[in-house]
């Protein structure tokens, strides 16, 4: 295996309007077919990843929740994974790089003593409210909702109170974070460490580096991209290529799963 290939999902191999990811399918075939493994890196959940996965044949490892954990399946394939510090989760093991859910859950309670009727976390919220707030069908909110590292806060409150929020994050070591609509509180996990960790897997359970590839399309992809030895910027519909530079960099000239395509067989 020469090539490992790390991507993002949500507008880099799925499109950004229609979660289609029929225009990349025959780099993904082509990839499959010489067993060079496809790892997804996405803000989604492991509810959300999985049937992906499974409609596209994966059986590598994936990351979840914006490089938060890396699960990797526990197949022939991955018996020479360094273990020391992973978790039995089911059929995989788990490599965490944030705390679980239950951190997130007491914290968010303890903030809420301070910062009043400021936000609401996405497991307080109702599906109902999910599908008003992000547009996703309500069988896609119900998986969205099932968060394993990470609970984003729907923020309705005051500049004064987000100071607060801050301040009080500040003290555990927590960054608040303001993205779209929701605002995340985020340990130090990032797309780029778990992709780091994963590499290393790799290359010790085969004895050399296989190269990596990483594309994706957003700010949140960066510190991937950064870690890679080939980055692809994928074109998005919505927003410019954020600022990145690197001496291998492959920018797109198609848009979304189209380019991802592209990509794939212009560097292969
Ligand atoms: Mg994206």
């Amino acid at each position: 295996m020469k090539y490992v290939v790390y991507t993002d999902l949500d507008g880099t191999l799925l499109d950004h309007y229609d979660y289609s990811c029929e225009q990349a399918q025959a780099a993904i075939d082509a990839l499959l077919h010489r067993e060079i493994p496809i790892i997804p890196v996405s803000s989604k959940t492991r509810a959300e990843i999985e049937p992906l996965r499974q409609r596209l044949s994966l059986t590598s490892p994936f990351i979840v929740e914006n490089g938060a954990a890396v699960f990797i399946p526990d197949s022939d394939v991955f018996q020479s994974f360094d273990k020391a510090g992973l978790k039995k989760q089911g059929q995989y093991w788990v490599k965490s790089f944030s705390p679980d859910i239950v951190y997130w859950t007491s914290l968010i309670e303890e903030l809420q003593v301070s910062v009043v009727d400021a936000f609401k976390s996405f497991s307080q919220l109702t599906v109902d409210e999910i599908v008003e707030l992000t547009g996703l069908d309500h069988e896609q909110a119900g998986k969205a909702c099932r968060r394993e590292y990470s609970d984003p806060l729907y923020w309705y409150g005051s500049e004064s109170q987000f100071k607060q929020l801050e301040l009080l994050c500040a003290h555990v070591n927590v960054d608040v974070v303001r993205g779209g609509r929701f605002v995340h509180l985020l340990s130090g996990a990032d797309k780029g460490k778990a992709v780091s960790w994963t590499q290393r897997q790799y290359e010790q359970s085969r004895g050399s580096k296989p190269t990596s590839i990483a594309l994706g399309d957003g700010e949140n992809d960066l510190a991937m991209l950064a870690c890679a030895d080939i980055p692809v910027q994928v074109k998005s519909p919505t927003h410019h290529f954020p600022d990145f530079h690197h001496e291998r960099l492959y920018r797109t000239q198609q848009e979304g799963p189209a380019g991802w395509n592209e990509a794939i067989f212009a560097l292969l």
